[in-house]
């Protein structure tokens, strides 16, 4: 198994709030190498900037975010709210796992507040189903960069924004990470997406988001009995692997 996580997740700053924290620790105690992947740059997140400046300021924020803890950032650069599953994003999202070969890769929860991150999570399921098989994307005659996956990775996903799904039902994670001694290092890579702080106020109603983010990890915290946590649940469906490498590293709960 290679020490390798992936995150794909939407926008810019998705990762910072949902599952940072987890990253991080895997980084931090057991030397894996992250990479944080986001479908689109964030072209519309701003009522200001055009939709170039806000992707380029964005991209930055993203990469600063992920270079000040030692990951690396990529942006697939689909359109905001032009995430679709399809053959195009498909093919992309699968090229990635091939050039990170990661043993876990974490997503959007299947159901969530935004379209994009309902989306991604399909792209990121099918990628890690296509990753492994040979006649996907290598086909005679056409060369890839890398090869195939040796076997489907650990997937996750997130929690939905707010923890419920657009009806406003309640998704309960499966599984909790402590992330009590990484809240700082979240935090600060989260400040670095400056752009959103206005725009949030604006379009979604959220005074401070970091103040948002320590709230809701407080609050998953609360429901695990530490200071902060992050909530996941696991891909376990036929030929996905069935152990857990959150629990088996990180003792998740
Ligand atoms: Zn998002």
């Amino acid at each position: 198994m290679s020490k390798v996580a992936l995150a794909v997740l939407a926008h810019p700053d998705d990762a910072e709030f949902l599952c940072a924290g987890t990253l991080l620790r895997l980084h931090a105690e057991h030397g894996w190498a992250v990479h944080v992947a986001t479908m689109t740059a964030g072209d519309c997140g701003s009522a200001e900037h055009t939709p170039d400046d806000i992707s380029r300021i964005r991209r930055a924020e993203g990469a600063a975010a992920c270079r000040a803890v030692g990951f690396t950032y990529h942006c697939l650069g689909v359109l905001d709210l032009r995430v679709r599953y399809g053959d195009e994003q498909l093919n992309t999202v699968c090229r990635l796992l091939h050039a990170v070969r990661p043993a876990a890769v974490f997503t959007h929860s299947p159901e969530d507040y935004h379209l994009d991150h309902e989306q991604t999570s399909t792209l990121v399921r099918a990628a890690a189903f296509a990753a492994p098989i040979t006649n996907f994307l290598h086909r005679p005659g056409h060369s890839e960069a890398h090869p195939p996956l040796d076997a489907i990775p650990h997937l996750y996903y997130c929690d939905p924004l707010d923890g419920k799904d657009q009806f406003g039902r309640a998704v309960p994670p499966a599984m909790f990470v402590d992330i009590s001694p990484v809240i700082d290092r979240k935090a600060a890579m989260l400040a670095e997406h400056e752009s959103q702080r206005a725009w949030l106020r604006k379009h979604h109603g959220v005074d401070n988001l970091i103040d948002s983010m320590k709230a809701w990890s407080a609050q998953q915290g609360g429901r695990c009995g530490v200071a902060f946590a992050e909530g996941f649940r696991q891909h376990l469906g036929h030929s996905y692997p069935q152990n857990s490498v959150l629990r088996e590293l990180l003792s998740a709960m």
